[in-house]
């Protein structure tokens, strides 16, 4: 660790450090040292050091430093999280009916030697062949491995013997998905913490990166930002800038949930990642493509798989039934109750499922100002079990932990959930809604995974030397649609390949420190942040509305419906609003930060939106708002991704052709 002297704010030379300090204590928060030097007491701003810095504490964050400690003992790793260890972000926090993580393993079918080309194929097939080849070819020929790896920490997946179980999700040939029940995420996190901890990585909490610091075109280490500093402390408080010098920086900050007014992210997901990369002069790719589905909003429970296919009513606040009035006239109610159950497979929007039209109901009963609920204490109109698809009556009987009888499957959409699902009836109660008591679940379509981010390469790296990023927070091994489970997959596949790459990468760099000019510099945009350049200083918002305000036009223009008129609209919004400027008043820097990063991420994601003219995954383009039929997929034409990146300030969106050769499909 080197220092600086605070108040002259240049550091101290390591002669002087080891010549004159007596002694130093490192506080934790500010962070200072105080240092005894020549008998004088000095407090002086920390600057951390190290070889491999890794942004984020989630999956793809805990995966990377492992890998780089483990491939690498001597490699210097310090993770820096938003949040607490273990507590934030969507690994360890995120639950789902039965949350998927996809492996092909030997005995997965079709069971053949080269049996990871079936699954490369469906994340590239079915992402609509907008993402690398050869990345797809890595996470399923990895797929095994990483597995291998959570099973030895001890994530408990569920298994039959040895042989652990696996079902298909969202259109997948064959069942990848293995899983520990509704809470696989949190299982990973857990075990790959005590690995963490076990290596002895050093660590900061509530630390929230804000800038990546450059030399020339080398990254060489970052800047941030301790989270409980609030606004109007930091005057006395100098020590809430964290500078970091790095060899190497890994990304790995997951998605930005938080642009959506309805997500099922936690808080502090803002997206930071993209924008560091962005703002230092990285690429990214396919930002227009965002999981949304249905989701409880008082839960952020995702209502798929059983909790669909009990075959719910679907009701306003009325507790008018409305599905059928957004189906062609003189649907049949069993057709209506067939896309309800075949819902719960494929769970997020896409143009390539019929299913869609529930989400496209859902949002447009929204935007007619009413509220959405699932009703499970009575069937929907004209409901008869006898009348679902054979298909989708052998699926349910694959599913019951129970059997009540065929009189008490008719009943009632919950005890159809009592006999396939009893645990989600449970879960919910604990959470606040009482099934068993005639609760709704108000229901919304929310954001839930950023398929697209900091574009990479086969070794995690980004377009920018020193920089590389995982897990939600990269982009390019994801298309438009993603099969359920490759999301924490990737995060564990990259996870390991960034992080060994960057250890090894830092062998051959000697490294720079943060310039103090840098850090000044630094102090005085917070300085502006917290009253910040609005056109007017009454015009300006608080943070908190800035964000609200935000939210509501995202959710507008680049939610389910997307047309040319309201992405045109939502970028003049945004502009608009981001001219009015924020204030912080008292509160912390962290979210004056994050706000101005969702500004950047909301202009990207329309940006990109408004280029890609066509339907694909879950970007559904329309021509106007009214329009019941999205506009077609155009193939081959649009089998390209949208690369985004910065140039002399502006943002520049590009189409490119993804890299296809060893993929034997046109
Ligand atoms: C409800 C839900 C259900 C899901 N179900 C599935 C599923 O079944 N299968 C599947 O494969 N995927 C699923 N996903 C997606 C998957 O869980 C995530 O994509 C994955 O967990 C992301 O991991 P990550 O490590 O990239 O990011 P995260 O786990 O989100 O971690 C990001 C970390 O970065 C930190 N951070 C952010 N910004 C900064 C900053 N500026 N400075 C310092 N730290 C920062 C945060 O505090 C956090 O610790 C689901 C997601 C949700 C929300």
């Amino acid at each position: 660790m080197s220092v600086f002297d605070h108040r002259l704010n240049r550091p101290f030379s390591a002669g002087q450090v080891q010549k004159k300090v007596e002694t130093y204590e490192y506080h934790d928060y500010p962070h200072y040292l105080r240092i005894r030097c020549s008998g004088m007491e000095v407090l002086a701003v920390a600057q951390f050091s190290c070889d491999v810095l890794i942004v984020g504490g989630g999956g793809g964050a805990l995966r990377a430093a492992i890998a780089a400690k483990e491939r690498c003992p001597e490699s210097d790793v310090l993770l820096v999280s938003k949040g607490v260890l273990g507590q934030s972000g969507v690994t360890a926090t995120a639950c789902s009916d039965r949350m998927a993580f996809h492996a092909t393993l030997p005995h997965t079918p079709p069971g053949k030697a080269d049996n990871w080309r079936f699954h490369a194929e469906d994340i590239y097939r079915i992402g609509g062949q907008v993402s690398d080849w050869d990345l797809a070819e890595i996470l399923a020929k990895e797929s095994a491995a990483a597995y291998d790896y959570l099973d030895e920490l001890g994530v408990p997946f569920v298994k039959e013997g040895l042989v652990p179980k696996q079902f298909a999700t969202d259109g997948s040939e064959y069942p990848r998905a293995c899983y520990t029940g509704p809470r696989t995420a949190v299982e990973i996190e857990r075990h790959l913490l005590k690995r963490f901890r076990a290596l002895g990585i050093r660590v900061l909490e509530h630390v929230m990166v804000a800038e990546l610091i450059r030399e020339g075109s080398k990254i060489i280490g970052a800047l941030a930002i301790d989270e409980r500093v609030r606004e109007d402390s930091a005057g006395e408080e100098d020590g809430f800038i964290v500078p970091i010098a790095a060899k190497t920086v890994i990304l790995a900050t997951g998605g930005a949930g938080l642009i959506y007014k309805n997500n099922v992210f936690p808080a502090g997901m803002s997206g930071d990642g993209y924008v560091l990369a962005y703002e230092a002069g990285a690429e990214l790719v396919n930002l227009e493509f965002i999981q949304i589905g249905v989701a409880s909003l008082k839960t952020k429970l995702n209502l798929s798989g059983s909790l669909l296919r009990a075959v719910p009513r679907l009701v306003d606040e009325t507790g008018t039934e409305f599905l059928a009035s957004y189906f062609p006239p003189g649907t049949n109610p069993a057709v209506l109750h067939d896309y309800i159950f075949r819902k719960g497979a494929s769970w997020p929007v896409s143009f390539e499922h019929d299913t869609r039209l529930i989400d496209l109901a859902i949002s447009r009963r929204m935007r007619e100002g009413h509220r959405v609920f699932l009703d499970y204490s009575h069937n929907p109109e004209q409901f008869d079990f006898g009348h679902l698809p054979e298909r989708d009556r052998a699926g349910y009987a694959e599913e019951m932990v129970a059997d009540f009888g065929a009189e008490a499957r008719q009943a009632s959409p919950l005890a159809r959930l009592q006999e396939i699902n009893p645990a989600s009836v449970s879960w919910l109660k604990e959470h606040g809604i009482n099934l068993m008591a005639g609760d709704k679940v108000e229901v919304a379509a929310c954001g839930q995974h950023f398929q697209g981010g900091v574009k990479i390469g086969p070794n995690g790296e980004s377009t920018l030397p020193g920089l590389y990023a995982v897990g939600e927070a990269a982009g390019g091994q994801h298309g438009a649609n993603r099969p359920g489970g490759n999301a924490l997959l990737d995060s564990q596949v990259f996870g390991k390949i960034a992080g060994e790459a960057a250890a090894r990468e830092s062998r051959g760099i000697i490294r720079a420190s943060i310039p103090a000019e840098v850090v000044t510099s630094f102090r005085h945009e917070m300085e502006r942040l917290s009253r910040n350049q609005g056109e007017r200083p009454d015009s300006r918002l608080s943070v908190r509305d800035a964000r609200k305000g935000l939210q509501e036009i995202v959710d507008a223009s680049v939610g389910v419906v997307r047309t040319e008129a309201g992405l045109r609209r939502g970028l003049a919004e945004l502009e608009k609003l981001r001219n009015k400027g924020m204030t912080l008043a008292g509160l912390p820097y962290t979210l004056g930060l994050e706000t101005r990063n969702m500004f950047t991420v909301a202009e990207m994601v329309m940006r990109a939106a408004l280029e890609r003219n066509e339907s694909r995954g879950p970007h559904l383009r329309f021509s106007d708002e009214d329009s019941d039929v999205p506009l077609p997929r155009l193939d081959p034409e649009w089998q390209r991704y949208l690369v985004l990146y910065r140039k002399e300030g502006e943002m520049v969106v590009e189409g490119r052709a993804p890299i296809k050769s060893g993929c034997d499909r046109d």
